[in-house]
């Protein structure tokens, strides 16, 4: 029988999660080695409909810094990355901004959006 292993991140204990696929199961998996149920539902979910988080910087102008670093406000799914990544590289704002900021509202649909995770004042 096949088996993943992985690594949960839910909490700073990183328990070591084995995933066995068995129809006989009702969610299609057995999963061994959480130590509570998020464990469990952190493994499904890698399984079945994986979503990251994602820092990353986008452009400013009229400020000290080129770079403004931003991440998303909530987990999008893992497929979306790259496309997310090709609109946040087009993105361009101005000085100031304030951390919290909404610059991508929205993005491809997600329900999350791309703020600002620091303030950068106008130079
Ligand atoms: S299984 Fe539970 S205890 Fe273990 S790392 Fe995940 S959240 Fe923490």
């Amino acid at each position: 029988m096949s088996s993943r292993k992985l690594i949960c991140i839910v909490c700073p204990l990183g328990c070591r999660l084995t995933v066995e696929i068995d129809v006989s199961a009702e969610s299609g998996y057995k999963i061994y080695g959480n130590k509570c149920p998020r464990g469990h539902a952190y493994a499904l979910k890698e399984m079945t409909a994986p979503t990251r988080m994602l820092p990353t910087t986008v452009k400013i102008s009229g400020s000290h810094l080129s770079r403004l670093p931003v991440k998303t406000d909530a987990p999008i799914p893992k497929t979306l990355i790259f496309e997310a990544m090709t609109l946040i590289n087009e993105v361009a704002v101005t000085a100031p901004i304030k951390i919290g900021d909404i610059v991508i509202e929205n993005i491809l649909g997600t329900g999350s959006n791309i703020v600002a995770t620091r303030t950068m004042h106008a130079k």
